[in-house]
């Protein structure tokens, strides 16, 4: 894992393939990103429950991107959803690779708000980008830009669908992709000056969302199935969305 080896700044960047240059303007660019029409309490209780949640996102993928109808059959089918870890052990969502059976395991815990609702939308995405990617090595920021631009596919197929929370939830995950934005924005932007920065997960967020914002404006079918199964490169994202 890339948080485990600690790669250092330029091995960040090389593994992106953008320059610093780039990713200082990514981060201006994460900044300005669509907030909320109005703030909404995480804590709000979501009127779906976790398989809704689940069958919500697959649906949203398959409308979303064609090419991807087998991957959101298979993440209905395939990936095991644990909604209730132990919550010492694991209190964050977290989605694994493989739980032994060849298909990815999502450990999102549940407590029916709103906040959970988005997350199990984020892991959603997450494990869609598994098995699409099947063995290429996605690099973080496109695993993050991809399980981000769930998150809003998923709060616009519920506008499809015409669901009371729909705002709320679009509203939330806006609110929380703007909320990191802010807090690991700086802290990116003092790394990219300093080369012997220590490398954190977290600078992957800023530059994902920049880039999950841009994508899901208009969403592009065909651009979204080469992120998802692993075959795009972040340059051309970058070119291709005008960032
Ligand atoms: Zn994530």
């Amino acid at each position: 894992m890339l948080e485990e080896t600690r790669p250092t700044l330029l091995a960040w960047l090389t593994l992106h393939g953008v320059s610093a240059e780039q990713m200082r303007s990514l981060v201006d660019r994460s900044g300005t990103i669509r907030g909320p029409r109005r703030d909404v309490s995480p804590d709000t209780r979501s009127k779906l429950g976790p398989d809704e949640v689940w069958e919500c996102c697959a649906t949203a993928l398959r409308l979303a991107v064609p090419a991807a109808e087998q991957i959101a059959k298979e993440a209905l089918s395939r990936v095991m959803v644990n909604v209730n870890p132990d919550r010492n052990r694991y209190p964050r969502a977290f989605t694994l690779h493989d739980a032994g059976n060849g298909a990815p395991y999502v450990s999102c815990p549940w407590d029916g708000r709103i906040v959970d609702a988005v997350t199990l939308s984020h892991e959603f995405g997450h494990a869609a980008q598994i098995l699409a990617s099947a063995d290429r090595e996605v690099p973080p920021i496109l695993r993050e830009a991809f399980a981000h631009l769930t998150e809003h596919l998923f709060a616009r197929q519920l506008n499809i669908d015409g669901h009371p929370q729909a705002g709320d939830i679009a509203d939330y995950a806006r609110q929380n992709a703007l909320a990191m934005a802010v807090h690991y924005g700086p802290r990116l932007r003092r790394a990219l000056s300093e080369s012997s920065a220590q490398y954190e997960y977290g600078w992957n967020y800023p530059p994902a969302l920049a880039l999950s914002d841009a994508l899901g404006k208009e969403p592009d079918p065909e651009r979204l199935w080469t992120l998802i199964n692993g075959s795009a490169e972040m340059p051309e994202l970058i070119a291709a969305t005008g960032l």
